[in-house]
């Protein structure tokens, strides 16, 4: 009898698991995952500039994605933030979405709870009333303990699927060749309207955001009648967020930063 029990709870166990496992790596994906991109036939794009405002460039990429009618979203850095506010009414005024990016530009894998919590506030402080719920984490990086605080926090945690690292480029002819080559319907693109002193320090060598604004000009004007310029929350409306769980502690090779499972 007790033989019988076992064997069939071994033939339940044996059915479960597979979907059970499915479930599970579901569920998580579903709460914990990071937004991407989006799942979308229409052709939409969401171009998404950190680390500014800058007074140098902001401006500038504002006339650029104004004279094409593209809109964007900005994942400020409080410090910069709270240095330009008129900036950052100018980004919000001009239709454009802002995000938190820190205050400081910490990652914060590295922080302990409490300054997490004081970097995610004080920036979402400083875009205030304009700040959107919206998260990108310095240099992509992210642990559980970090992502769970922003799901408390409320925040939607944004990356990106297309990378051009254009913190290193200078050639603004490539980059846009790039971009016109991995651009593709539900895109979210990460680039730079500025290079964060912190880390600029550290070995981006292109503070100077010309090259790149010229590139944005370029791809503007290449898929102008082919894309929709979106900011992120319009990207999410019009499609099905594709969720990774993201996890990254360390950003050695930005070419090979995927996603831990
Ligand atoms: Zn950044």
């Amino acid at each position: 009898m007790n033989f019988n029990l076992q064997r069939s709870t071994q033939r339940v166990w044996r059915r479960l698991r597979r979907p059970l496992a499915y479930a599970l790596v579901h569920l998580r994906r579903r709460t914990l995952g990071v937004v991407t991109g989006v799942e979308t036939a229409r052709p939409i794009v969401a171009l998404t500039f950190d680390d500014g405002p800058h007074p140098d460039s902001t401006s500038v990429l504002l006339d650029v994605l104004h004279k094409y009618g593209a809109r964007a979203t900005f994942f400020m850095v409080g410090a910069m933030a709270q240095a330009y506010p008129r900036l950052v009414e100018r980004v919000a005024l001009a239709g454009h979405a802002i995000g938190n990016h820190t205050f400081d530009h910490l990652s914060l894998a590295q922080l302990g709870r409490r300054e997490r919590w004081r970097q995610l506030y004080a920036c979402a402080r400083a875009i205030a009333p304009y700040g959107a719920r919206l998260f990108r984490p310095p240099f992509g990086h992210l642990n559980l303990s970090a992502r769970l605080d922003l799901l408390c926090a409320g925040y939607e945690v944004v990356t990106w699927n297309v990378v051009i690292e254009d913190w290193f480029a200078a050639d603004s002819q490539a980059m846009a060749a790039r971009l016109e080559e991995e651009i593709k319907p539900g895109s979210i693109v990460l680039l730079h309207d500025a290079i964060y002193r912190e880390w600029a320090e550290d070995g981006a060598p292109h503070h100077d955001r010309t090259h790149l604004i010229e590139a944005v000009e370029l791809t503007l004007r290449r898929l102008r009648f082919r894309f929709h310029f979106v900011t992120v929350p319009d990207l999410l409306r019009c499609g099905t967020a594709c969720r990774r769980y993201w996890h990254v502690e360390r950003s050695a090779d930005w070419k090979s930063l995927r996603y831990r499972w």
